[in-house]
């Protein structure tokens, strides 16, 4: 009886899981608070990169429907940045629970349109979360400050006030997190929104939106314009060219980042951009190498390689390379497991679309027409899906392989032998991209060295996992400008106003 009660329940509980799971899978996008249509009456499948099932359909908008957003968000903004730091604070906390009560769903949204394994999808919603609670905290914490005046009768106020409406473009890799990281600060400091998400990923921009709505979100706040890629760049230019937005803050590829730079150049936008990566990852012969490899795994493996911050080349130390090389591809071919990414048992998923597929296979390409050596894979995994491809391990990289200077965003590793510290600095910083870097070493004193030396915004030291709310986030060089997360996250979202009181 005890056990016919029990599965009952577990009937009751799957069910209610399986009705949770739809209602945030929404097929019209988010607009003045409206699940809204494109007027054109368009739309665009929304793939599952693991079986290419169409998952959903959503609303092809263009730029008179961004417009609508972007009025929208406007209007809202002329409220919203009166509302007391701690009623923002308030929202957004309210927001981080409704994230957190739906965390499995998100998860599962996540791995049918990115096709990441569902446990990277629930860590990632984690993550994603961490930065509403992050920001719903330092809502409360955006001082102004008084300066001492050289007047007698005068005094000095300067306070912070929020830009107004700011229109956050984001890829697909990361497709909660890199909105959340923006967002979550824009509402804090008092701006309003207007999201559009990749081609490829926007049901979890839209569930976001559900969740804002269950939160209790104002109109107008929290806009979501879901375009194909074909309408991107015309979306893209009016939001950045609007003079109803304040502000871009964007995270994709270098090229797309360096266009809407210009674009955001003519109203003199404010901008901040999260672009591509190169990172060197670097082994010192004194390096644990158990833990440089476990490092090695971790930062390459994540999403399958598609991360920015994910290490591109791999630089070992002469005397410990050979170790190096053979401990990595035992892991690689021991951990790592290529398949059906709703399934625990699979940690490795398919890249995102063909062009993602073909471009990894033509690196490799290149590096083995080069000369390179291929220890471990080196081909697509086919019989597992069309777009998987198997983890690869080469070495004999020189600098003419496109590898060499390319972001691979991809299950690829490319290890390249040093014989001094100073040789594997000049390598790491002979690139435009300054994102991340790694490196191992037991040595203190060299510790303090390269990490000084390392031209990049985000320094790994005996760690290949580095990202966290709480620490800012960005690159030098071509990798982009600006900080994400940690406390400087919000000053992307306010301006700094001088008040001159005299006569006092
Ligand atoms: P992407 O092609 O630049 O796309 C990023 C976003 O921009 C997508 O929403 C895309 O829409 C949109 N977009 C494309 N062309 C546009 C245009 N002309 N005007 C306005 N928007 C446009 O990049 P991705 O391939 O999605 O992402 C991979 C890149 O992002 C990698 O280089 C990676 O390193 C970088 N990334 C950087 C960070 C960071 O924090 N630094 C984090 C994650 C990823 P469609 O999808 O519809 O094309």
């Amino acid at each position: 009886m005890l056990c016919h009660l029990t599965a009952r329940r577990v009937f009751i509980f799957k069910q209610f899981m399986a009705a949770r799971y739809l209602s945030l899978v929404q097929e019209k996008a988010f607009v003045n608070g409206v699940w809204t249509e494109a007027k054109s009456g368009t739309t665009f499948d929304v793939v599952n990169p693991y079986n290419q099932s169409v998952v959903a359909k959503v609303p092809d908008m263009s730029t008179g429907d961004a417009e609508k957003a972007i009025n929208s968000a406007y209007e809202a903004f002329r409220t919203w940045q009166n509302v007391p730091a701690k009623e923002r604070s308030s929202l957004l906390r309210k927001w981080y629970q409704v994230v957190d009560s739906n965390k499995e769903e998100l998860a599962k949204i996540i791995t049918a349109e990115s096709g990441k394994p569902l446990k990277e999808a629930l860590n990632e919603v984690l993550y994603g979360n961490s930065f509403i609670e992050w920001f719903s905290e330092e809502a409360r914490r955006i001082h102004g400050e008084i300066i001492e005046s050289p007047v007698g009768t005068r005094e000095i106020m300067v306070v912070k006030q929020p830009i107004g409406v700011v229109g956050l473009i984001t890829p697909w890799n990361f497709p909660i997190a890199m909105i959340t990281r923006k967002a979550g600060a824009a509402l804090a400091a008092g701006c309003t929104c207007v999201v559009k998400p990749a081609e490829d990923t926007p049901l979890t921009a839209l569930a976001l939106a559900k969740l804002t709505e269950e939160a209790g979100f104002p109109k107008g706040l929290f806009n979501v314009v879901t375009c194909s890629r074909d309408n991107a760049p015309a979306v893209g230019k009016l939001i950045c060219e609007s003079p109803k937005v304040a502000g871009i803050s964007f995270t994709g590829s270098t090229n797309v980042g360096k266009l809407l730079y210009k674009q955001c150049a003519q109203g003199v936008k404010r901008i901040g951009l999260e672009l591509g990566g190169n990172a060197p990852f670097i082994v010192f012969d004194s390096a644990d190498i158990q833990k440089a490899v476990g490092g090695a795994m971790a930062s390459k493996f994540r999403n399958c390689g598609q991360t920015c911050v994910s290490a591109n080349r791999f630089l070992v130390q002469e005397n410990v390379f050979d170790q190096f090389v053979s401990m990595l591809k035992q892991e690689m071919v021991q951990q790592l497991r290529l398949g059906d990414t709703t399934k625990p048992e699979n940690n490795l998923g398919p890249l995102i679309n063909q062009p993602q597929l073909e471009k990894v296979e033509s690196i490799v390409k290149d590096a083995l027409q080069k000369g390179a050596n291929l220890h471990v894979g080196g081909n697509r995994a086919s019989s597992v899906g069309p777009l998987f491809y198997e983890p690869t391990l080469l070495t004999g990289i020189t600098p003419d392989m496109r590898c060499y200077n390319e972001e691979i965003f991809g299950p690829v590793v490319t290890v390249i032998k040093f014989k001094s510290e100073e040789e594997a600095l000049d390598i790491a910083n002979n690139t435009h991209s300054g994102l991340a870097g790694y490196f191992y070493s037991s040595n203190m004193a060299q510790v303090r060295r390269v990490a000084k030396q390392l031209c990049v915004g985000m320094v790994g030291i005996n760690e290949g996992i580095i990202s966290t709310a709480e620490a800012p986030f960005g690159g030098v060089k071509e990798s982009g400008i600006g900080r994400e997360g940690s406390h400087h996250g919000i000053d992307e979202y306010t301006f700094i106003k001088y008040l001159c009181v005299g006569n006092l």
